[in-house]
């Protein structure tokens, strides 16, 4: 009885409707989730690689776009890459990911941090979130090692599968930061590798220090509804120069320079990204600051619309950080589906196109049979959490 009489009162889809009207004001409808900001300095590069002929893998703006994307997350490389996925798998295989091992990889993600970790032969391993970050919990991550793995030779083993846990793949969701210190401990106590992946947090930064330059290396995503975009693309960034320099080569079919011969050394990757498309980054990173502090003062306005609301509110940035919100989450009052979906069809029937949190990794139907930790975090998450539009755009919207 004591419990029935604690349970919160069910949301109300059309108070919060009303709330996120209030923040959105005038835009014109539907308003997706995420879009591209263009203006004509995007226009103008693209342009002149077309008039110049430089669209593919030579010309000027992929090395402008990784030493300006490189500099802007403070690390010494930054390699370009045709998709954020691509250059994760890259980053796994080149930080010492080998078939047959084991990679720590949030159930809360999207579906290619898990993917990637496939693509290199690996086995995606889940582990639960944080409430504070919806990133990796570390004490969570640090109990359910001591249980489930031994350290072998220096080698943290799965005890039940015995294959060896080589990482662990932070993610910083909708651009908070992960408790990157906590992480760093753990990974330290088991010998594990750490790639980020910053694919939503180009801009973010953990303490003093940028999301993207804390791992041995990173991937960063360009896709049309990141915060920066090339239409697609990706890259991979970090301080270490043999790393940088085995990127550049397997990510170009792994050929050896030379005049006119053919010659490659191993089985390399087409995974560079053309400079058609680094030319839309070059124009798009001269506005990163412009649409960071959009961003962050359309979560500010949705942060004080939720503030007493019953129904739900806006998670925050955790403390110590600062969060580019690439995607603003409402957290619901209630952790149940049908109210969670009775939200989105309201905000839908107000063609407000609001998503709910991504599926777990671990209930989709290709990893629901693998490794994983106790995941009741992320089980609450999904119930619960909802994405608001959050384009740049719409902080100029009043
Ligand atoms: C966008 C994204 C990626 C990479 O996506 P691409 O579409 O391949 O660029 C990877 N991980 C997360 C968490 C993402 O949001």
């Amino acid at each position: 009885m004591q419990s029935e009489a604690r349970k919160p009162a069910p949301v109300n889809p059309s108070r919060i409707v009303a709330k996120a009207e209030a923040v959105l004001g005038s835009a014109p409808r539907p308003i997706a989730l995420h879009e591209p900001n263009f203006g004509p300095r995007e226009r103008a590069l693209v342009i002149e690689t077309i008039d110049t002929g430089w669209v593919s893998s030579g010309g000027r703006f992929v090395d402008q776009f990784e030493q300006t994307v490189a500099r802007y997350v403070g690390a010494k490389h930054g390699i370009a890459i045709v998709n954020g996925t691509a250059a994760l798998h890259l980053a796994l295989i080149l930080a010492g990911v080998r078939s047959g091992d084991e990679v720590l990889v949030p159930t809360i993600t999207f579906v290619a941090t898990a993917n990637a970790v496939r693509h290199a032969n690996a086995t995606p391993h889940f582990v639960d979130v944080s409430w504070k970050t919806l990133g990796i919990d570390a004490d969570a991550l640090d109990h359910h090692l001591q249980e489930a793995a031994t350290m072998q030779g220096g080698v943290l083993v799965n005890s039940r599968t015995k294959r060896p846990i080589r990482g662990v793949v932070p993610m910083h969701a909708f651009g908070h930061p992960v408790d990157f210190d906590a992480l760093q401990k753990v990974a330290a106590k088991y010998n594990l590798v750490i790639v980020e992946d910053a694919a939503e947090a180009l801009g973010s930064q953990y303490v003093n220090t940028p999301c993207g330059s804390l791992g041995l290396c990173a991937a960063l995503s360009f896709n049309g509804n990141k915060i920066v975009t090339t239409g697609g693309g990706g890259m991979i960034v970090t301080n270490d120069d043999a790393l940088a320099v085995r990127a550049r080569h397997i990510s170009t079919t792994a050929k050896l320079p030379h005049a006119w011969e053919f010659l490659h050394d191993e089985v390399g990757y087409n995974y560079r990204l053309p400079n058609l498309n680094a030319a839309l980054g070059c124009a798009q990173m001269e506005r990163i600051d412009e649409f960071v502090t959009a961003k962050r003062n359309l979560a500010g306005r949705y942060i004080d619309a939720f503030a007493k609301s019953e129904d739900g509110t806006i998670l925050a940035e955790p403390s110590g950080t600062r969060s580019n919100y690439w995607l603003n989450t409402l957290v619901l009052s209630s952790s149940n589906f049908a109210e969670r979906d009775a939200v989105l069809s309201a905000l839908h029937a107000a063609r407000i196109l609001a998503r709910p949190v991504w599926t777990p990794m671990h209930l989709l139907p290709m990893y629901k049979e693998l490794p994983r930790a106790p995941l009741p975090v992320a089980e609450d998450i999904h119930r619960r959490c909802i994405n608001l539009p959050s384009s740049a755009a719409l902080a100029a919207r009043q």
